[in-house]
């Protein structure tokens, strides 16, 4: 009994190490002159805010978070400016409290599943199952170590038989470099198992972009965060470096801090001291370096939203191949909704979020290494849970996002396609008008004949 109560103490001390949002307010803002942005702004420096989305234009949603110490004085102030606000919830742990964590159990695959989330630890043990047991096709390696000694593991899937080429591109997927975005690397994981077990899926479109690439995940790209977000505090975002932490979304080699982004330390958009100084961005780097030139796709997984971004992020204009991608991204629209109605929108950061960021890892990837098909996915939902995504839409988002993937990889083949369709149709025109030529010809010189026979003397 007593070793009982030791028990329960301790563990008792060790929850309440972690941050409680017991009463916390999620209020919805929408900003209709600049002196509220500017107040929405400066909510984090003013009250215990957490922003869930960034403010960026007028008349666009802001959605955070306020303390139940903090909420009297901050609805003083916000009636006062006139802003328009709307309450999401008035207890946001309690929405937190639905997203159920479970354990996996080694050696025993059925034990992970995608109605819970996982910790670090169970998804790498997972990750660690699935290349023993399936040693011929996965390839499990460290892209870097973490400042607290983490692994940072890519996973290469690669099918082979007689059918499949060798001379396969290469496509990227990246997840969890968000902490609190738990949907970003429970998708990325249930990807991963989908691909791995692709030969003896039923769907032939699925199949077909399984065989046709070389597949390279990175499940969990900020394990610090993302432990930090299960022990500490649950809307933890960035890494974990000198406390404060940097977003290394914002960290790197792409007009590096000059937009979107803060030089504060303790800002959730702090961009560090400079491009690639941290750990897990330069993992990413070590991982495009090792398949250089081969790779073709590369999307980022993030939440939430419900957006398809296409670089690039830090301007507003629309460039390189942005239209070829942005019509392959409103067919991708067509096939998400499909399945359970989830409506999204495409375009660059601008046209969705509606704000300019730098430092974005897509957009280096496309820029540094050429990758033509570049995609971020801001994934479930719109706000009504945000990051308190409940375990029950984890199944559903991951089966709409990749009815969407596969359109995506399968688009690019089917331009190809149509390129050839309208040469074939180009050709078909020309026979028809040297057809028409030659009979304009034929009736010419039966004319000529019949007036020289007619006329002749
Ligand atoms: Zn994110």
């Amino acid at each position: 009994m007593l070793f009982e109560t030791i028990i329960m103490l301790f563990f008792t001390t060790l929850c309440d190490c972690q941050r409680s949002y017991d009463n916390y307010t999620l209020f919805r803002a929408i900003p209709v002159n600049e002196d509220q942005l500017r107040f929405l702004e400066s909510l984090p420096d003013m009250y215990d805010a957490q922003m869930w989305i960034f403010p960026s234009q007028v008349l666009r949603n802001v959605d955070f978070t306020i303390s139940p110490e903090d909420k009297v004085k901050f609805m003083l102030e916000a009636n006062q400016s006139q802003m328009y606000l709307t309450t999401i919830t008035t207890d946001v742990q309690k929405l937190f409290n639905q997203q159920t964590v479970k354990s996996y159990v080694r050696r025993q695959m059925t034990t992970f599943d995608w109605n819970n989330y996982y910790r670090t630890d169970d998804i790498y043990e997972w990750l660690k199952d699935l290349a023993s047991t399936y040693n011929t096709v996965v390839k499990l390696f460290t892209i870097g170590t973490t400042l607290e000694k983490r692994p940072i593991y890519a996973v290469e899937i690669s099918h082979t038989s007689n059918t499949i080429p060798d001379s396969r591109s290469t496509v990227v997927v990246e997840g969890g470099i968000h902490a609190r975005e738990w949907i970003s690397t429970a998708f990325v994981t249930y990807l991963l198992y989908k691909i791995l077990h692709a030969p003896a899926e039923a769907d032939e479109n699925f199949q077909k972009i399984a065989f046709a690439y070389n597949w390279v995940f990175v499940p969990l790209l900020n394990p610090d965060g993302y432990e930090y977000s299960h022990t500490k505090d649950r809307l933890w975002r960035k890494n974990r470096n000198n406390n404060n932490g940097v977003d290394i979304n914002r960290n790197f080699d792409i007009a590096f801090g000059t937009i979107g982004i803060s030089k504060h330390e303790t800002s959730e958009i702090y961009c560090g001291a400079k491009a690639f100084s941290e750990r897990e961005s330069v993992a990413m780097y070590n991982l495009l370096e090792k398949y250089n030139g081969t790779v073709e796709y590369y999307m980022a997984f993030h939440s939430f939203g419900q957006y398809l971004i296409i670089p690039y992020a830090h301007v507003k204009d629309h460039l390189e191949n942005f239209d070829d991608v942005k019509a392959i991204g409103l067919e991708m629209i067509e096939a998400i909704k499909r399945r359970h109605g989830t409506n999204y929108v495409v375009g660059t950061a601008y046209d969705t979020v509606g704000y300019q960021t730098s430092g974005v890892s897509g957009c280096w990837a496309k820029k540094a290494y050429r990758i033509p098909y570049v995609m971020t996915f801001e994934l479930r939902d719109t706000g009504v849970e945000g990051f308190a995504l409940s375990p029950k839409y984890i199944e559903p988002t991951c089966k709409e996002t990749v009815d969407g993937i596969v359109v995506f990889l399968n688009g690019k083949k089917r331009s190809v396609k149509s390129l050839h369709e309208n040469n074939s149709s180009n050709e078909a025109h020309l026979k028809n008008v040297v057809l028409i030529l030659n009979f304009v010809l034929f009736i010419t010189l039966c004319f000529d004949y019949l007036m020289a026979f007619l006329f002749h003397d």
